[in-house]
């Protein structure tokens, strides 16, 4: 079959919630697609940072086959012997004392949401259901009711109220007006390093110290969402890490199943992860045997890969090459290792067109808001095809 035909069954039978770029993918392999034409992309999203070790990383994928002949899942009423030692490995790699597994990143926040209420009542003494969680506006964590509830993009809201409460909205980057929303009923702030769906915005230097230590004075807990910007995607293993920030709970997913499958997690220490009581939270697929045997395989390409070293040379390298390219259209380039975002100037027509030029050029990469161009290819890449790739997106920003 071809492209065409694909596109219209998927338009006839799926749901209309995504604006894809109409390129039908049937294989991936390292930074590299292949349509079912058989014509070849270099993939500058990685599923949105899911795919940081690349597409089907042959270590993951025969951990993922081998787990999948023994035993799939279990399910949490039983124990299998992959999840300790996901968790153990987990720790090793993050600092982090204990994890709780889930399946999507929305649901590690919503999770993460409700160990901070929890932490609030339990050892703040907040009065029951008066739990406060401060966030950013532009923020993005997901798309269920709790988590668009304190969404800032009307978009993303219109009809899907009513909305769950308590939460407080402030302006993102500016510490002041965290502290000045603080209240003795503030269980927690929670943040994204880098608002990456906003725009890879990033926040003012010392911005996340500076909320570390208002948290801190404050008894308020400090949640960092490093779905997106986490496990090697910023050149550090956590996007806090640029600051030398350490919050009390940090949010992964994507890049810890390499794309294999959704997993995510919630870390903490004991004294705030050991408040989860049995049957107080759960997921039937979170931290199945499968699961930890991809998440531990996946931990271990970005370790033993050098993942993290590679997006921060590599993302420098990319971003010294944008800004190198005279076009007219470029307002601003920033980022941090392999997060980039290049945004264009409001008369330049939107960013969108400039990514279908670009998959004219085989380079896949997604607008994200209307102006910002995303590049964020997988973390194994290197300086040639970094080269290969930016004839191609000077022609494409030069484009009138
Ligand atoms: C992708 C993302 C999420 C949501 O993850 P899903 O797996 O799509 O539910 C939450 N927070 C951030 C920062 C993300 O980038």
């Amino acid at each position: 079959m071809k492209s065409q035909e694909y596109i219209k069954i998927e338009d006839r039978f799926g749901a209309h919630n995504y604006h894809p770029l109409d390129v039908v993918i049937s294989k991936g392999k390292g930074v590299w697609v292949y349509d079912v034409e058989g014509k070849k992309y270099l993939d500058c999203l990685s599923a949105y940072s899911a795919l940081n070790q690349g597409h089907v990383h042959p270590a993951i994928l025969k951990a993922m086959v081998d787990q999948a002949k023994k035993v799939t899942l279990t399910s949490r009423a039983f124990r299998n012997d992959q999840l300790p030692l996901f968790y153990k490995e987990l720790a090793d790699m993050t600092g982090y004392e204990m994890s709780i597994p889930m399946n999507s990143g929305a649901e590690a926040v919503e999770t993460a949401l409700k160990l901070a209420r929890k932490w609030g009542y339990a050892v703040k003494g907040i009065e029951r259901y008066k739990a406060e969680i401060i966030v950013a506006n532009g923020n993005f964590h997901g798309r269920t009711i709790s988590i668009i509830s304190f969404s800032s993009e009307q978009f993303y809201k219109n009809d899907f109220g009513p909305f769950t409460p308590g939460f407080v909205n402030v302006a993102y980057g500016d510490a002041a007006a965290i502290e000045k929303a603080i209240t003795p009923n503030t269980a927690a702030v929670m943040l994204e390093p880098i608002q990456g769906e906003g725009g890879v915005l990033i926040p003012p230097a010392g911005y996340l110290k500076q909320v570390a230590e208002i948290c801190k004075k404050n008894n308020v807990l400090l949640v960092a969402d490093e779905i997106q910007t986490g496990l090697g995607r910023t050149g550090k293993l956590f996007a806090c890490d640029h600051e030398g920030v350490r919050p009390d709970m940090v949010i992964i997913g994507k890049a810890l199943s390499g794309g294999f499958l959704p997993i995510s997690a919630v870390l903490a220490d004991q004294p705030i992860m050991g408040l989860f009581q049995p049957g107080e939270h759960g997921s039937t697929f979170g931290g199945s045997a499968l699961a930890a045997a991809v998440g531990r395989a996946a931990l271990k390409v970005i370790r033993d890969e050098h993942l993290v070293e590679n997006s921060a040379k590599m993302g420098d390298y990319f971003m010294s090459k944008l800004r190198g390219i005279q076009s007219p259209h470029i307002k601003e380039i920033r980022g941090k290792g392999l997060l980039i975002g290049v945004e264009l100037k409001p008369e330049a027509g939107g960013a969108r067109r400039f990514c279908e030029a670009l998959m004219q050029k085989q380079i896949l990469a997604k607008e994200t808001h209307e102006n910002v161009i995303r590049f964020a290819p997988p973390c194994i890449i290197d300086q040639k095809t970094i080269d290969w790739a930016m004839v191609r997106i000077t022609e494409v920003l030069q484009m009138k």
